[in-house]
């Protein structure tokens, strides 16, 4: 992509309703605009961030070997009214009718709408386990929608449900969820711990929320700190094995890592030694429940069993925030400058700032590099405007993509190039091709 070709309105002021950073940077970016409260437009590059998160997502559940599926973001109150949750829910469900008069919803979460599906087309336990999922916009009407889209009312949650016929099933598609979670988490670049939460109004015995450790953050936390060395890195792991699935939940579940909804400081004081508790803030950036039977029982979701008697099935709903994400990653990774994207997430990864637009040999150099980036499978940002150096490396700090390449008149006259990393700030003067050499 040509900066002179894309849409990318960066803003050189601090834009004041920005209490934290991740929203600041991402207005400043020019990630994404409000169109009301809690509720957002998505700009370029905003938009390539979210679709790179989104993808990681759905092929760790593809991996997982769950289903994909997309259902509507408008559903109607009636199957609300049979799980009997239409009244229970609140004011966070943003309500409506249509011209008929029928009562309808925007969804905030879709259990019911994915129990319907079920009962409709599957009938045997023959047919489980099942799981599935679905990446879609959810509305939930916040009280204090706030922090940009950490904390908005429109966003976009991954949202899975699985199907299993006993108790045990269910724990290990649970067990499968939150090991394909340590995945996805980790791809982003992110570290977020499971800790023993509280269901809320989704109801359930067990349920694990992940947790991405920032100042911010609007859950309290209280750990031990051994959880933070804790590690999936890329083993190889068999989804099917109810061993292996299990044996990574008790790794990274046995110590004590709690939210403030069921921390117990005795308990705590208990299990932990001083040395090594750990109190803080962090972002839910994903939840997974076991919850049984209880909406496959009202809603009549079963299936013939081994036996030839008809049994509610066991299920379990899992989320992750995926618009919240974008926040999350930027909360855990930035400096005063600006963005530092992690390598896999970043909208682009190279981004080639041309110090002497019009140069022909400048102008050269950098058509090549850009060809020679394309090449290599990575895609580069080139700042091909007739702008100051200054502004040019201001805005490539601010958008954080990993690497700069730098070209200039002065540099090529001996052969080189500048290569800067954006974490580490370090630059080395190098050919073009070993640049790209390094990049590969
Ligand atoms: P919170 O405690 O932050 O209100 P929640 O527990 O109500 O979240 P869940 O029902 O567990 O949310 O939804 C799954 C995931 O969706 C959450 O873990 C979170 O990452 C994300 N999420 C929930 N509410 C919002 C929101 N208002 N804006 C952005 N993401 C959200
Ligand atoms: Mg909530
Ligand atoms: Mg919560
Ligand atoms: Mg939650």
């Amino acid at each position: 992509m040509r900066l002179s070709r894309y849409f990318l309105p960066v803003l050189k002021e601090n834009p004041a309703e920005a209490q934290i950073v991740s929203h600041r940077l991402m207005l400043r970016a020019g990630m994404i605009k409000q169109a009301t409260a809690g509720i957002y437009s998505w700009l370029p590059l905003g938009f390539k961030v979210l679709r790179k998160i989104e993808n990681i997502v759905h092929e760790e559940q593809i991996r997982a070997g769950h289903n994909p599926i997309l259902m509507p973001v408008l559903q109607s109150a009636d199957l609300w009214r049979e799980s009997g949750r239409y009244d229970d829910y609140g004011k966070e469900m943003l309500r409506m009718q249509d011209r008929h008069g029928r009562d309808m919803l925007y969804t905030p979460t879709a259990e019911e709408l994915v129990t319907d599906i079920f009962r409709a087309h599957v009938g045997s336990y023959k047919d489980l386990p099942m799981t599935l999922y679905q990446i879609q916009w959810k509305f939930r009407d916040e009280v204090r929608p706030r922090f940009g889209v950490m904390r908005g009312r429109e966003f976009l949650m991954k949202d899975g449900y699985n199907f299993d016929l006993t108790k045990e099933d269910a724990l290990h598609a649970y067990n499968r969820h939150l090991v394909s979670y340590l995945r996805t988490y980790e791809r982003m670049g992110l570290q977020a711990i499971p800790m023993r939460a509280d269901s809320g109004p989704i109801g359930g015995d067990d349920t694990h929320e992940f947790l991405v450790l920032a100042e911010t953050g609007e859950s309290g936390v209280f750990y031990d700190s051994e959880i933070t060395d804790l590690k999936f890195g890329d083993r190889e792991i068999d989804y099917d094995s109810v061993d292996q699935c299990q044996s990574v939940l008790e790794e990274f579940t046995s110590r004590y890592a709690r939210t403030d909804d069921t921390h117990e400081e005795s308990v705590f004081h208990e299990r932990v030694p001083e040395e090594r508790r750990r109190e803080g803030r962090g972002i839910e950036v994903g939840q997974i429940f076991y919850f049984g039977t209880k909406y496959s029982e009202p809603m009549g979701a079963t299936v013939q069993g081994p036996d030839g008697k008809p049994v509610p099935v066991h299920m379990g709903s899992h989320g992750i925030g995926v618009s919240r994400l974008v926040g999350a990653i930027i909360e855990a990774s930035h400096d005063d400058k600006g963005i530092i994207w992690p390598e896999g997430v970043t909208p682009f990864h190279v981004g080639i700032v041309n110090l002497k637009q019009g140069d022909e040999k400048a102008d050269e150099a950098c058509e090549a590099l850009y060809k020679s980036v394309e090449a290599l499978g990575l895609e580069p940002l080139y700042d091909d405007r007739d702008e100051r150096a200054g502004g040019k490396f201001a805005t490539m700090d601010l958008i954080g993509l990993p690497w700069r390449i730098t070209v200039g008149p002065r540099g090529l006259k001996n052969g080189v190039v500048e290569l800067t990393s954006r974490r580490t700030g370090e630059s080395e003067e190098l050919p073009p091709e070993q640049a790209i050499a390094k990049l590969a």
